[in-house]
C-alpha cells in the first residue's frame, strides 16, 4: 500500500519510497537530555511513532536513526550549575526519556546514536567541509560553516535569505529565527568547560554537525526521511543540509516531515506562564499513560495540537470504550452465525482507516471508522445480532488499530506506579493526586486478600463486612468485577 506524507522539500504530498528497495531510512532528530521531556517534545516522538508501526504494518521494514544530544549549551550551562562534568550530569535524563517513551509505548529506533560518542566523525566531516572552502577557522580556534559557499540554503523552509550579511557569525545554538548568519561548527574549549582534544583543535562541537555526521554514518550520504519537530526546519535542518551537501553533492533525505508544535490552552507552552507539563507531571495528576498517547497522536501531525485536560478526559472515555468493547468481544458467546452487516461494516473500517493513516498520517479519520464499528457492534451485541463468525473479523480490526495506536491493550500501571515512585525521590509528593496515593499503598497481594476475605465473609453470610470490604476497595480506586466464574479486579 502507498504511504503518501507531506514533504516540507519538495512543498506536496509524497509517496515514502525506500530507495534501496529494501528498507526505509529514516533519521529523527532526538532530546536534547539537560531535563525532562515535555509534552510537546513527546507529541513529536509519538508522531514518529505512529509513523514507524504503520509502516511496519503495510510490511515496509525501517532502519530508524535516533539521536541524543548529550553536549550542548544548556547542558553546559545545567551541568555547570549543578558541579558535575556533562558526563555525570546527562545519564539521569537518558534514563528518564527512555523511561517516557516506554511509558507512552513509543517504539525503540533500530540505532540510537549520542552525540559524545560520535565526535571523531563530527571532526572528519569539518576537515572535508575546510577542505572544499565550506569551512573557516576563526582566531579563537572556532570553525564555523560559511554560509555563502552554499546558495541553496533556504530550500528548506524557503526562506529569502537575500540580503544575508557575508562573514555575520553566531554560536550560540538557540538563536534568533529569521537571520542567517554562519553557524558554528565547532567551539573552542573554554575553561571548565568539556572539549575534546582534536584534529581541529581542542573544542566541543555545535549542535547541527552532529545530525549531520551521525545520520550519513549510519544511513549513507543520502536517505529517505528525515523527521522532527517544526522548529528544527530552520535553522538546524537548513543547516545539515548545507554540512551534508557542500562535502557530498547529493541531498542528504529526499523527505522531510516536521510535525507541528503543540500548544497548550492555545499558548505556547511556558514554565513561567505555569502551563508546562512534562509527561511526570500528568502521569501524578492521575492521567492514564494511554490517555496522553491517544491525545497527543489523535490530532494529525501537520495540524497544531492544542493540549487540554478536557481533551485528555476525553481521551480516557475514548479508551475505557474501547478496552470494555474488548473485552466484550473476548469474553461473551455469541450464538453460530455471521451478522453480514458487521461482516461489511468491519472491511470497511479497515479500508477507511488504513486509507486515512496512508493519506498523510491522518489519524483523526483513522480513528473515526474504529468507533463507528464499536458502537454498530454494541448495538448488535445488545440485540443478539452479533455472531460467532463476527468476533474474528471484528478483533482483527481492533489489532490493526492498536498496531499502531497502542493503547488498547492495558500497560497504565506499571508507568503510574513509576511516576509516584519518581515523584517520592524528587520530593513531589504533594502534587501526586490523592486517589493514586491510596492505590499505591494498596498492592496486588494486599488486594487478592482482601477479596478472598470478602468471599469467606459472603459464604458465612457476613454480608455487612463483605460490603465493607467492597467499599474500602473502591474508594482506593479498585474496580470489582463479580463474574460467574469468580471475581475479577482492575484499578481505575
Ligand atoms: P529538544 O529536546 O528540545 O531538542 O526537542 C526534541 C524534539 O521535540 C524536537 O524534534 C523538537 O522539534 C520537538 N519539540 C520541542 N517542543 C515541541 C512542541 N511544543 N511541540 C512539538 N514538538 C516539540
Ligand atoms: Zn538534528
Amino acid at each position: 500500500m502507498p504511504v503518501r506524507l507531506f514533504n516540507t522539500l519538495s512543498g506536496q504530498v509524497d509517496e515514502l519510497v525506500p530507495t534501496d528497495g529494501k528498507e526505509l531510512r529514516m533519521y529523527a532528530c532526538g532530546p536534547t537530555v539537560y531535563d525532562y521531556g515535555h509534552i510537546g517534545n513527546f507529541r513529536t516522538f509519538l508522531q514518529i511513532d505512529v509513523l514507524r508501526r504503520f509502516l511496519n504494518l503495510t510490511g515496509m521494514p525501517m532502519r530508524h536513526v535516533m539521536n541524543i544530544t548529550d553536549v550542548d549549551d544548556k547542558i553546559i550551562r545545567n551541568a555547570a550549575a549543578a558541579g558535575v562534568p556533562i558526563g555525570e550530569y546527562t545519564p539521569k535524563y537518558v534514563d528518564a526519556f527512555f523511561e517516557d517513551l516506554d511509558a507512552l509505548g513509543v517504539e525503540r529506533p533500530e540505532i540510537i546514536a549520542r552525540a559524545t560518542e560520535n565526535i571523531g566523525r563530527m571532526v572528519e566531516l569539518i576537515e572535508k567541509l575546510a577542505a572544499v572552502g565550506a569551512a573557516y577557522r576563526t582566531d579563537d580556534g572556532s570553525w564555523y560553516f560559511r554560509l555563502r559557499s552554499f546558495p541553496e540554503y533556504g530550500k528548506l523552509s524557503k526562506k529569502d535569505l537575500s540580503g544575508m550579511e557575508d562573514g555575520a557569525r553566531v554560536d550560540v545554538d538557540e538563536y534568533e529565527k529569521d537571520s542567517a548568519r554562519d553557524f558554528a561548527l565547532w567551539k573552542a574549549a573554554k575553561p571548565g568547560e568539556t572539549s575534546w582534544g582534536t584534529s581541529i583543535g581542542r573544542g566541543r562541537p555545535g549542535w547541527h554537525i552532529e545530525c549531520s555526521a551521525m545520520s550519513m554514518n549510519y544511513l549513507g550520504d543520502s536517505f529517505d526521511l528525515h523527521a522532527g519537530g517544526e522548529d528544527l526546519m530552520f535553522p538546524h535542518h537548513e543547516n545539515e543540509i548545507a554540512q551534508s551537501e557542500s562535502v557530498t553533492h547529493k541531498p542528504l533525505a529526499h523527505h522531510w516531515m516536521h510535525v507541528r508544535f503543540l500548544l497548550v490552552d492555545g499558548r505556547k507552552m511556558s514554565k513561567s506562564e505555569g502551563n508546562f507539563y512534562t509527561l511526570r507531571d500528568l502521569l501524578i495528576k492521575g492521567y492514564k499513560a494511554s490517555a496522553i498517547r491517544l491525545a497527543l497522536i489523535s490530532v494529525p501531525y501537520r495540524h497544531q495540537l492544542n493540549f487540554t485536560f478536557d481533551g485528555l478526559v476525553e481521551a480516557t472515555a475514548a479508551i475505557d470504550r474501547l478496552r470494555t468493547f474488548h473485552g466484550r468481544l473476548v469474553n461473551s458467546t455469541f450464538p453460530e452465525g455471521e451478522n453480514p452487516e458487521i461482516q461489511a461494516a468491519a472491511k470497511t473500517a479497515h479500508e477507511t482507516y488504513m486509507a486515512a493513516l496512508a493519506n498523510d498520517l491522518n489519524t483523526a479519520e483513522a480513528r473515526a471508522p474504529i468507533f463507528d464499528l464499536v458502537r454498530l457492534s454494541n448495538t448488535m451485541m445488545d440485540q443478539g445480532k452479533f455472531y460467532k463468525g463476527d468476533r474474528g473479523v471484528v478483533l482483527e480490526v481492533l489489532a490493526s488499530f492498536d498496531a499502531v495506536f497502542a493503547v488498547i491493550e492495558d500497560r497504565d500501571t506499571e508507568p503510574t506506579r513509576r511516576a509516584v515512585e519518581w515523584a517520592a525521590k524528587e520530593g513531589r509528593m504533594a502534587d501526586v493526586a490523592p486517589e493514586l496515593l491510596a492505590q499505591q499503598s494498596l498492592t496486588d497481594e494486599r488486594i487478592n486478600g482482601l477479596l478472598a476475605e470478602r468471599d469467606h465473609a459472603k459464604k458465612r453470610r457476613d454480608f455487612a463486612r463483605a460490603d465493607q470490604i467492597r467499599k474500602e476497595l473502591t474508594e482506593k480506586g479498585i474496580i470489582i468485577e463479580d463474574s460467574k466464574d469468580g471475581v475479577r479486579w482492575k484499578r481505575k
